[in-house]
């Protein structure tokens, strides 16, 4: 049975999430079961994208300053990476770790930053969905990996936590490549537990201090859950999280793929240690507005051939407010299918080719996109 520890943490104030997080790895055990002395320890954060910890779109700086300290007290070399959206360079690197406060909480501690943007090849021969992948050298280099998410709702796959945070494993634009390849939720999600069985991290660690609720995972609002979790199994950690959080775990298809391979994917499966999970739980967190089940899913179920078509032709789809909008084309750039063209310096998308993923959403500094769904939905809500 999967191990995971909740332990209760109200705010990013150093000292408190420093004991929180201690607490929580040293109920899953000795540090010596994770990492070795002298072993260089990768810290996979959520760095989606430029954005401030406080808006809680990527990993709390403190959240990983105190993960380093654990590593280095073990002994460990700590690397602090991330491969965000967009282009993977050094210069877009340096801007990233500056706006999520990578840059401050490395200078004070003393935390290696990664800058290695070099790729590699790479075979996995288990993966059902694809059997080499192209990965950023430094996991490749990398002794041990700490993986550590933030809790958010996405508008793809619903959630996002720590199996779909080691996509970011996956080079800057290369990304777009697989959410062409897999165009379908459920083969997307069968390629990231491809991805998280690959990668196979020591540890997974989960920010949910301060989550994102709503329309996630960059566009969405703060939400205090007031929680670091901690587990071996990225698995375990996220059927914890998510119902800590109250999303149905049926509703998760990377949870429902891990479940076809015998991974943890149900409660029943988790020895939980540490703080109430009852205690802790929010009611009412917010997903995003068109992942809401509807009459029309409630009516033919959610997987149905005719669910699926209705989605299809009336579905969810990405619409473009042009009033924020900065002409900075990051959403040309990142659009899978190349879906979007810019028309007098504005995004216009071609909904024949585009295959929503919401990458624009997602990494649209200016958060003027919005998921919208039709009609027909919203008058059936
Ligand atoms: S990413 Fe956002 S701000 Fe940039 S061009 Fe697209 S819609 Fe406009
Ligand atoms: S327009 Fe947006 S949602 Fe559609 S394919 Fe392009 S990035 Fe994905």
């Amino acid at each position: 049975m999967d191990q995971v520890s909740i332990m209760k943490c109200d705010d990013y104030e150093p000292e408190q999430v420093y004991k929180a997080l201690t607490t929580s790895l040293s109920l899953l055990g000795d540090s010596s079961q994770f990492i070795r002395p002298g072993m260089r320890v990768l810290l996979k954060c959520n760095l989606l994208m430029r954005k401030k910890p406080e808006e809680a779109a990527t990993t709390h700086p403190e959240i990983v300053a105190a993960v380093a300290r654990w590593v280095k007290t073990a002994g460990g070399i700590p690397v602090i990476a991330d491969s965000p959206g967009g282009l993977y360079t050094e210069r877009a690197l340096r801007g990233v770790y500056r706006a999520c406060g990578m840059e401050f909480v490395a200078t004070r501690d003393d935390i290696e930053l990664n800058y290695n943007v070099e790729e590699v090849e790479v075979s996995h021969h288990e993966g059902k969905t694809i059997k080499s992948h192209t990965v950023t050298k430094v996991v490749e280099e990398a002794d041990a990996i700490i993986n550590i998410a933030k809790l958010k709702t996405h508008g793809m796959t619903l959630y996002t936590g720590a199996v779909k945070n080691l996509f970011g494993v996956i080079p800057g634009t290369t990304k777009a490549e697989y959410h062409l390849r897999m165009k379908k939720l459920e083969d997307f999600s069968d390629m990231l537990v491809d991805i998280s069985s690959y990668v196979k991290p020591n540890l997974s660690i989960m920010d949910a201090v301060v989550g994102m609720e709503g329309q996630g995972p960059s566009a969405g609002e703060p939400r205090k859950i007031g929680a670091i979790l901690a587990s071996a199994s990225p698995y375990a950690l996220d059927v914890v999280s998510a119902s800590l959080v109250g999303i149905p775990l049926d509703r998760i298809c990377t949870i429902q793929r891990a479940n076809e391979r015998g991974l943890c994917s149900d409660l029943n499966n988790v020895e939980l240690l540490g703080d109430c999970l009852e205690e802790l739980k929010i009611h009412d967190f917010k997903i995003p507005f068109h992942k809401k089940v509807g009459f029309i899913e409630q009516y033919f179920g959610g997987d149905s051939t005719i669910s699926q078509f209705i989605n299809n032709k009336f579905g969810p789809r990405p619409v473009f407010h042009y009033e924020g909008c900065i002409g900075c084309r990051d959403c040309e750039r990142n659009c899978p299918p190349k879906a979007i063209t810019m028309v007098e310096g504005k995004p216009v998308v071609d909904m024949k080719e585009c295959i929503r993923c919401y990458c624009c959403q997602e990494l649209c500094p200016q958060e003027t996109i919005e998921i919208k769904r039709s009609w027909l939905f919203q008058t059936f809500k």
